[in-house]
């Protein structure tokens, strides 16, 4: 299967901004992500794709490799996958690097200079499934996660106890040797040591040299409040234990909120249609509206019409971000009256005979409806 352009998948144009990024992947995974189209194994595919172009995307330095080889800037190490772990060596970008890194005490990774040693280890990804008010307040999680981890009796190290690893004899412990081509003096990577600098002569019994074992971990991974569906916290140093000690991988929790029965969340801004009866919409009143923190009051005013959308400030969400608090938008819905009785009934033909005589000054959208259609056709006319 030929790739399609990640602009074009994301529905962006070639300068967008990380936010334009962001919410474009937010609109297309609501439609296409796998919980919302059960088992149609086209659309899965499609999520798959949108997210991996969202993930390069908003990776400055993978989109700049984008921008200038397409997508043979990712040939080796495919990036994307489906649920569960991702692994593999493929480093996921980290875009909240900037915010995150801090509250895990980790900062980024220096570059560290020298040669290239035994391999670091691999990014792991964990899908953390979240309700709303989980996401809203934050959450402590306890999670499980098979990896690799530093192997205790040798430290990480791979040589048995007691010994040491011997620096490379090849290449004396550079892991790099020079190699003629022709005219051309070559660096390459040692073959005798595959790059480490070392060998080992007596591996460890229990990681047979790897410096690392197989098992399941079990960590505590601290949600910031106001995440929402597409954010990632980074897990610095928790991803796979490197080879005979090299450092370690992330571990990135990517959140998915979870739909709420009641609000629907866009940005930090939540909202909610109200249900309000005949009389209440004419003659006003007072209704309960449900926030994230229990019921408060919302006055009707009288004569308001139906799909009315009522503002309550700072009862939205708390950006992860700025902390800027978004608002609860309360749209009201004028029920119609069913299962009416025959008393109920009379009682309506009366209002409604009664209202007819007094002309059109009831119904406001009507009296303005009929207006433009008149309009309308005497504009056909002319
Ligand atoms: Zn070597
Ligand atoms: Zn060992």
């Amino acid at each position: 299967m030929s790739k399609r352009d990640y602009y074009e998948l994301l529905e962006v144009a070639k300068d967008a901004s990380d936010r334009e990024i962001k919410k474009a992947y937010k609109r297309l995974a609501m439609k296409f992500h796998p919980d919302r189209t059960k088992g149609d194994k086209e659309k899965e595919e499609t999520f798959k794709q949108i997210k991996e172009a969202y993930e390069v995307l908003m990776d400055d330095q993978k989109r700049a490799a984008y921008d200038q080889y397409g997508h043979a800037a990712f040939e080796q190490g495919g990036m994307g996958g489906g649920g569960g772990f991702g692994g593999g060596g493929a480093d996921f970008g980290d875009i909240f690097g900037d915010v995150f890194g801090d509250i895990f005490g980790g900062g980024r990774r220096g570059g560290g200079g020298g040669g290239q040693r035994a391999r670091r280890g691999s990014d792991l990804r964990y899908n953390l499934e979240m309700s709303l008010e989980e996401a809203v307040r934050g959450k402590s999680v306890e999670i499980k996660v098979p990896t690799y981890v530093q192997c205790e009796p040798c430290n990480g190290s791979g040589a048995k106890k007691g010994t040491q690893p011997k620096t490379c004899s090849t290449c004396h412990g550079h892991g790099q040797v020079q190699m003629r081509q022709g005219m051309f003096a070559v660096q390459q990577t040692c073959p005798s040591c595959n790059g480490k600098g070392s060998v080992i002569s007596d591996p460890c019994n229990s990681c047979h040299g790897q410096g690392r074992v197989q098992k399941t971990k079990t960590l505590n991974a601290k949600i910031p409040s106001g995440v929402d569906t597409g954010d990632r916290i980074r897990l610095t140093g928790e991803g796979e234990a490197g080879e005979q000690g090299a450092p370690a991988g992330d571990l990135y929790v990517q959140v998915h909120v979870k739909d709420h029965p009641i609000f629907v969340r866009d940005e930090n801004n939540l909202y909610c249609e109200m249900p309000i009866s005949f009389s209440t919409a004419a003659l006003g009143g007072e209704i309960e509206v449900p926030t994230l923190e229990g019921k408060v009051k919302l006055k009707v005013p009288k004569e308001t019409q139906t799909g009315k959308m009522f503002r309550l400030r700072g009862k939205g969400v708390k950006s992860v971000r700025s902390h800027s608090i978004g608002d609860l938008m309360c749209k009201v819905v004028v029920e119609t009256p069913i299962n009416l009785t025959g008393d109920q009934v009379d009682l309506l033909r009366q209002l409604e005979s009664k209202m007819s005589t007094s002309s059109k000054k009831h119904s406001p959208k009507e009296t303005g409806f009929f207006d433009s259609v008149k309009k309308f056709f005497d504009d056909l006319k002319s």
